[in-house]
Formats: C-alpha cells, sequence, structure tokens
C-alpha cells in the first residue's frame, strides 16, 4: 500500500447535510466534475438508501465520473448495503461505506444495542460489501467517544472480514489533536492486522479543531482524511478541503505526503 494521503471528499454526503446545502442530481453531478477536477481520490456522492433522489445521484456520478474512486454511504444493515451496492454497480472504482456507532452513549441511547451485537454486526455489513466490492470501508461512528480496547476489537474484527479503510470519525466535533494522536498511535500499536487496512479520519468542527485534530492523525498515521469543500457539513461542518491541502502544510513536505507533485496538481495536491 502506497504511503500517501488520500483525499475522500463528502461534500456530496455529510457537505449535503448543512442547512440550504441540499442539492439535485444535476447539480450534484457538476459539483462531482470539479471534485475530479481538483484530483480529489475518493467522492463520497452520497447515501442511496436515505432518498431515491440520493440513489439517483450516486448512480448517475458512479456512471460519469471515471477517475476517483465513487464511494456510497449504507449502515450497516444489509437493505443500505444492497441499495448502496444498486447505486454504485457501474462505477470503475465502486467503494461501500458502511459505518455502525461504536460508543456506549450511543450503543445504549441510539442503537440499544450491546457491545457484543455491534460486533457482530460490523463483521456481517462488512462481509456483506465484500461480496459486491473488494474496496469496502467500515467507520467506527463516535469513536472519538469509543472506550479503546473496545475500538480495537471492531478495529480488528473489521479488518479480519475484509475492510480495506478503516474510518476513526470525531462524530460530534469532541477531541483535541493530543487524543486523536492517542487514538491513531494506540490502534496502530495494538490492532495486530492494522497494517492490513489504511486509517482514515473524519474530522468535525465544533470545537474549531477539525483541520487540526486531521493534521494531527496524519502524524500518528492516518492515510485517508475526509474533507468537504468550504468545511461545510453536519452542524458546525467538517474538516475543509481547501485548508488542508492547498495551504501547503501537508504537502510542502518532499516527496508531498499525498503523492502528487503540486507543479502537475494546482488545486487539491
Ligand atoms: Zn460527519
Amino acid at each position: 500500500m502506497a504511503d500517501r494521503v488520500i483525499i475522500f471528499d463528502t461534500t456530496l454526503r455529510d457537505g449535503e447535510q448543512s442547512p440550504g446545502a441540499s442539492m439535485n442530481v444535476e447539480e450534484k453531478l457538476k459539483m462531482a466534475r470539479q471534485l475530479e477536477a481538483l484530483g480529489v481520490d475518493v467522492i463520497e456522492a452520497g447515501f442511496p438508501i436515505s432518498s431515491d433522489e440520493d440513489f439517483e445521484a450516486v448512480r448517475t456520478i458512479a456512471r460519469q465520473i471515471r477517475g476517483p474512486v465513487i464511494a456510497g454511504l449504507a449502515r450497516a444493515i444489509p437493505e443500505d448495503i444492497e441499495r448502496a451496492w444498486e447505486a454504485l454497480a457501474d462505477a470503475r472504482h465502486p467503494r461501500i461505506h458502511t459505518f455502525i456507532a461504536t460508543s456506549d452513549i450511543h450503543l445504549e441511547y441510539k442503537l440499544k444495542k450491546t457491545r457484543e451485537e455491534v460486533l457482530d454486526d460490523a463483521r456481517r455489513a462488512v462481509r456483506l460489501a465484500k461480496s459486491f466490492t473488494e474496496d469496502v470501508e467500515f467507520s467506527a461512528e463516535d469513536a472519538t467517544r469509543t472506550d479503546l480496547d473496545y475500538l480495537c476489537q471492531v478495529v480488528q474484527a473489521v479488518i479480519e472480514e475484509g475492510a480495506t479503510t478503516v474510518n476513526i470519525p470525531d462524530t460530534v466535533g469532541y477531541t483535541i489533536p493530543s487524543e486523536f494522536t492517542k487514538i491513531i498511535t494506540t490502534l496502530r500499536q495494538r490492532v495486530p492486522n492494522i497494517d492490513r487496512c489504511r486509517l482514515s479520519v473524519h474530522c468535525h468542527n465544533d470545537l474549531g479543531l477539525a483541520v487540526a485534530n486531521s493534521l494531527a492523525a496524519i502524524q500518528a498515521g492516518a492515510r485517508q482524511v475526509e474533507c468537504t469543500i468550504n468545511g461545510i457539513g453536519e452542524r458546525a461542518g467538517n474538516a475543509s478541503l481547501e485548508e488542508r491541502c492547498t495551504c501547503g502544510t501537508i504537502c510542502s513536505h518532499s516527496p508531498p505526503a499525498c503523492g502528487r507533485r503540486r507543479s502537475t496538481r494546482r488545486a487539491s495536491c
């Protein structure tokens, strides 16, 4: 696996959840074309089961945007994963992105499930997604408020099932850089099969730290960052694509951490 930072843009999924940012299929396709021109590696095109329009948008982008990986979001339940695959099947590089919450607070109040049940759901979801495509991303929702031993267990399990990217989201924008460093470092030290996946981060900006947390995670070994144009997204938004990618904070290193030459890639290097 090449040691470079993958830029995963979720303007069309998380970004669209910010008030006033809804787009129709045509607008989403236009945005996807711009993201492709910018040179992002992965476009999360939507959440296919959430509505027929979103399904259509993901399917249209999957058929027309041929450079980047096209990802579709799915909860860790079979109907979501099957619907995501229906939308993605024609993509040149499809990715199913499945997720389930792993923090005790989400388990108790949202999912009403035990840790064992969630671990099983995560395994089953990745196994099903993997039956459709090689490229499977798993997100442990609310990872930064998850018990670290349990997070290690979940990450190990989903890698065993074939997850190729494991995302550690700061879902509620709760963490700080030193804490994120500790989480990523612990996962890399304790999860025995961690080398078989790419670690990813997804940071929300409630404390104004989304970009700082993303950079801390990269320094600790994460190799995919999730971001949006102008940092739009749920509540305070996400890490912004342009702050992280064009400021040179990452890419001034030689060779650039993202593996692309700035001279040949103008905007999203
Ligand atoms: Zn998010």
